[in-house]
């Protein structure tokens, strides 16, 4: 996308169908679940527009049930061995996952990442959490400099995306703005900060030369702050 997707408004509906851009089996590449196999479904559309973000999440026409979605869950679950699934965008929040969310945990019994960008809240998200905290998992990885104070205490690990020279030298965390280049602004700090932190170095494709200075800048942080360092397994392995 590149910073070139529409930006998009939350949009609570029953949740009984979401406009998805694609759901495909891999290995979790990044966070506290790196390296294990899972199912992705990708919500489609963003509230934000990072200028660096090049993800397609848009161009699907695809507004699947939830028995569709169920259904594509379990032939990818036939074909790969694990009980964790990812929602990630896109921005998953912008749409009602909630149902979704409650038919994959109480009736398929499974675990659900959330990777979100922690701007949005969904009315019944806390019920769920509360109810069902060892099979959901969200991992924010903020883009402004506030997250939404109703999803704050159900964060249970914080990612951030490191780009050499721009991060702050008394946390390591990063100092400049994802929606306008060149823009100072300090994004988000981990709040509660008893979670994990990851730091992920930026991937610009095609610039090896950047992407090295962004590993050595990130592992640094690591060791410098007690941060974990988070390396994209999944690219690695040439996987979706
Ligand atoms: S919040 Fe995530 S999906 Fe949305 S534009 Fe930024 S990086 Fe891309």
């Amino acid at each position: 996308m590149l910073g070139n997707n529409q930006i998009l408004p939350q949009q609570i509906t029953d949740g009984k169908s979401l406009w998805v851009q694609e759901i495909f089996p891999t290995i979790q590449g990044e966070g506290p679940f790196a390296g294990h196999p899972a199912v992705f479904i990708r919500l489609a559309g963003c509230n934000l527009r990072c200028f660096w973000c090049d993800t397609d999440f848009e161009s699907s026409q695809w507004q699947p049930s939830l028995d569709e979605i169920d259904e594509v869950v379990s032939q990818l679950l036939s074909q790969i061995k694990t009980n964790l699934i990812v929602l990630t965008g896109g921005e998953p929040l912008r749409q009602n996952i909630v149902p979704l969310l409650k038919h994959l945990i109480t009736l398929r019994n499974l675990h659900v990442q959330i990777e979100t960008a922690g701007t949005l809240w969904l009315p019944e998200l806390g019920d769920l959490c509360r109810s069902h905290r060892s099979a959901l998992s969200i991992i924010c990885s903020p883009k402004t400099g506030k997250i939404n104070p109703q999803l704050a205490p159900f964060i249970t690990a914080w990612k951030y995306i490191i780009r050499h020279g721009e991060t702050d030298p008394n946390d390591g965390l990063p100092v400049m703005s994802t929606q306008s280049s060149g823009t100072p602004l300090q994004l988000a700090r981990p709040s509660p900060s008893d979670a994990p932190i990851y730091v992920q170095p930026l991937d610009e494709q095609g610039n090896e030369n950047h992407n090295s200075k962004h590993m050595q800048a990130a592992a640094k942080i690591a060791m410098q702050f007690g941060y974990k360092l988070s390396v994209q397994i999944h690219k690695i392995a040439r996987l979706p």
